[in-house]
């Protein structure tokens, strides 16, 4: 092993070459390695290998110095390297001719959105929201409710059975007597949630529904608070000009019961196809409380009366937005719903 000659004028050159590094591109970078730090032949490489051969003073000096260059070299050369490297992700990325990426937002569900906005409303006539099971027994789903099984709603033919006795539920009145099963009077509960009938699959049909049932139970509570409270939610959902009728009707579970109609929010009375000519839709059956429902439920009928009331949110939400056809509301179609994000 021979002393390069003139060493120490090497490594000033050799020290050049440092700043050239950082304009250097990808081809220059892996010559100037070779050149400098080759391990066979790189001049840094061949004066670091000679030193040994020097005497003790010169070998330091030149050591310090030859050691100092390597390392500020292999920084320099490891900085370029991850510049360069940034800079071809950069170029690989961009393509100005890609269409831009759409940031989908999420929006709630239009059902859900009516769902919610029910329940606030009757949150300030001081109803607690609540929920019960979607898989029912015979029991709580009609027995409970003044619905004997022979009773026509209780038909197998329009009941999605789970077993002997075990049901999906067909309304979310069960939910009632679970409540009154649980706490005395005063009571007041709206109940959303999803109902299961055998119907088919049509525009106006499906066998999965939303519900919401409501209940108020106290003592003296009077036909006259029923009607204040259901005319005071349909002026708050729909507008305080809105017409409200009762019209008598019969449900097994409400005594006397009404069927609540509102004027045709489309053509405000005068007519049109979606009230079929008749300026009214139907929006909710309703009624005072059965006293044999207070009966199976453990509430006395003679000290407590009620009102309970269920509506269909899901035809609420097609005649508030003119929704032509159910089905749109459960096929998730990401056309239909993103008209919804606000
Ligand atoms: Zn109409």
């Amino acid at each position: 092993m021979t002393t390069p000659p003139h060493a120490q004028e090497e490594l000033d050159l050799i020290a050049q070459t440092v700043d050239r590094v950082s304009t250097a591109d990808a081809a220059v970078l892996a010559e100037l390695r070779t050149e400098v730090l080759g391990r066979k032949a790189g001049k840094l490489t061949l004066i670091l290998r000679s030193l040994g051969s020097l005497p003790p003073e010169q070998r330091r000096l030149l050591g310090a110095r030859a050691n100092q260059i390597k390392q500020a070299l292999e920084t320099a050369i490891a900085e370029r390297e991850r510049v360069l490297q940034d800079d071809t992700r950069r170029t690989v990325d961009v393509d100005g001719t890609m269409p831009a990426r759409h940031a989908w937002r999420g929006a709630r569900h239009p059902v859900l959105a009516v769902v919610d906005e029910i329940c606030e409303i009757f949150k300030e006539l001081g109803f607690t929201r609540v929920s019960g099971p979607e898989a029912e027994t015979e029991d709580y789903n009609f027995t409970k409710l003044n619905m004997p099984l022979d009773h026509p709603a209780a038909d197998e033919h329009d009941t999605f059975y789970l077993g002997p006795g075990a049901l999906l539920r067909t309304h979310t009145s069960p939910v009632q007597a679970r409540v009154m099963e649980q706490y005395q009077p005063p009571i007041r509960i709206v109940v959303p949630g999803r109902v299961y009938r055998r119907d088919a699959f049509d525009p106006s049909h499906s066998p999965v529904f939303e519900q919401i049932e409501g209940l108020a139970v106290d003592e003296g509570i009077s036909f006259v608070d029923f009607k204040a409270g259901i005319d005071y939610f349909v002026k708050r959902f729909f507008s305080p000009d809105t017409v409200v009728r009762f019209r008598p009707s019969f449900f097994p579970f409400t005594e006397p019961s009404a069927e609540v109609d509102v004027q045709c929010q489309m053509c405000k009375g005068s007519g049109c196809a979606t009230c079929k000519q008749t300026g009214y839709l139907e929006i909710m059956g309703a009624g005072m409380v059965h006293p044999a429902v207070f009966e199976n439920c453990g509430i006395d009928p003679e000290r407590y009366t009620g009102y309970a009331f269920g509506m269909g949110p899901d035809r609420i939400t097609m005649l508030r937005h003119g929704i032509p056809d159910i089905r749109l509301l459960f096929e998730n179609d990401m056309r239909f719903l993103s008209q919804f994000v606000s």
